[in-house]
């Protein structure tokens, strides 16, 4: 029955000019969220609302189901559009309108006008009164309640009339390409999708790198991150997924460096290159999947040292939070089963027994000198032999 949705946004502080770039943003992902539906859809903005009319027939669960996927969207709405024929037909419409979404009467109920026509015959109080009467006459069941009321129906009266009472939540945030570009170093986990995710909910746009190890790490290993960055393209739109060659910068590591430290250095080297490509395709920061404590690499000492290498700002959407928190969110967007699939990823091939857990930042600086003949050329290397793939 519904072939509208009145599209619901928070983040109202957001005012003039940056307002629209707001909204013209939310207007452009919904259109490419819907363009993945059957059917076909007109995204419109008008007075400081978004709808979206079908244009054609649809599948409603999917159509609703993409439009959850776009940051920025509060809520949903399946909204009823009625031309204004007067209250008499508007009231036949609210009846067969609760007729229909409703079929279990037993309800309590309250009626919300919205006049931002000023020539409609009735103020907004008005049409609560005489709306609630004719409801409480049509379907004696019902009753009202103004406080916490099972439907809330809301009539706004504007050029046309718009009658709907169901909120699907969206996922909130902000529309994506409203807030810059972020590099995400993506790996085969838990967290970094999840950490992508999260970043890509602020409006920002996000590129990936992935540093790979063959032959230690094996081809399904690399199409998992793939599976993952397309996860997440979901919420984040298109992704460039730079894939690094890493053994040879591993394995030189491995040869020069006492073992202890080998994660520390190897995830400085990371940070080094990720950060190379990020200022070559205009990214402003690096993103990673890092939490205080989950493992050596990432206590305070080891995250101030692996931060050391970096001048662009490095975000860490989860570093305060627990690992099960962050599973939480993974199962939500989707991406907790592909991250559980047992392949390797580069990092558990080389790790020590024992890795270090306070790195010295001078010691450190000292042993990463053994690499000094042969480290910028094979830095060199990795970036020059660095794999696209544009995930959608
Ligand atoms: P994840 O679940 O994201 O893999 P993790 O708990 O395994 O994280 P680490 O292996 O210490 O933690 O990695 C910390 C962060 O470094 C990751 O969240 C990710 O952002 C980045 N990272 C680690 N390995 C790689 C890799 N092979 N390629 C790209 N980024 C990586
Ligand atoms: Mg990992």
């Amino acid at each position: 029955m519904f072939t509208s949705f009145l599209i619901k946004y928070a983040e109202i502080g957001i005012k003039g000019k940056n307002r629209y770039l707001f909204e013209d943003a939310l207007v452009r992902q919904i259109r490419i969220a819907l363009g993945r539906c059957d059917g076909e859809f007109h995204v419109h903005k008008t007075q400081g609302r978004i709808f979206v009319d079908a244009l054609s027939e649809f599948d409603f669960d999917e159509a609703v189901e993409q439009m959850k996927t776009v940051f920025g969207i509060s809520g949903i709405c399946p909204v009823v559009v009625v031309e204004d024929k007067g209250f008499e037909q508007l009231a036949r419409d609210v009846i067969a309108y609760i007729e229909k979404v409703y079929p279990d009467k037993n309800k309590t109920f309250k009626v919300a006008a919205r006049r931002s026509r000023k020539d409609y015959p009735m103020d907004s109080v008005e049409i609560n009164m005489e709306m609630g009467g004719i409801i409480l006459d049509a379907f004696p069941q019902m009753k009202v309640d103004v406080h916490h009321p099972d439907i809330l129906l809301t009539v706004e009266v504007r050029e046309k009339i718009y009658i709907y009472s169901e909120i699907i939540p969206g996922p909130g945030g902000m529309p994506v390409g409203t807030n810059g570009k972020g590099m995400l170093l993506l790996s085969g986990g838990i967290d970094s999708p999840v950490a992508g995710y999260m970043i890509a909910k602020r409006g920002v746009k996000i590129d990936a790198v992935y540093f790979h190890a063959p032959p230690y790490t094996s081809e399904r290993a690399k199409q998992k991150v793939v599976d993952l960055a397309k996860l997440v393209s979901r919420y984040a739109g298109p992704i460039h997924l730079h894939v690094i060659n890493f053994t040879d910068i591993q394995l030189y590591i491995y040869d020069k460096c006492p073992h202890d430290e080998l994660t520390i250095i190897m995830r400085r080297y990371m940070m080094k290159i990720a950060e190379h490509i990020a200022e070559e395709t205009d990214c402003l920061g690096l993103i990673t999947g890092e939490s205080i404590g989950q493992v050596a690499s990432q206590t305070m000492q080891s995250l101030a040292v692996t931060n050391e290498v970096c001048r662009l700002p490095v975000f860490r959407p989860l570093i305060g939070m627990d690992k099960q928190e962050i599973v939480d969110i993974s199962e939500k967007i989707n991406t907790y089963e592909t991250s559980v699939l047992p392949y390797e990823d580069c990092c558990t091939i080389f790790v020590a027994k024992h890795p270090v857990t306070k790195p010295n930042l001078g010691i450190i600086k000292k042993h990463e000198q053994n690499l000094s003949e042969k480290i910028d050329e094979l830095v060199q290397t990795a970036l020059d032999t660095d794999e696209v793939i544009v995930v959608e």
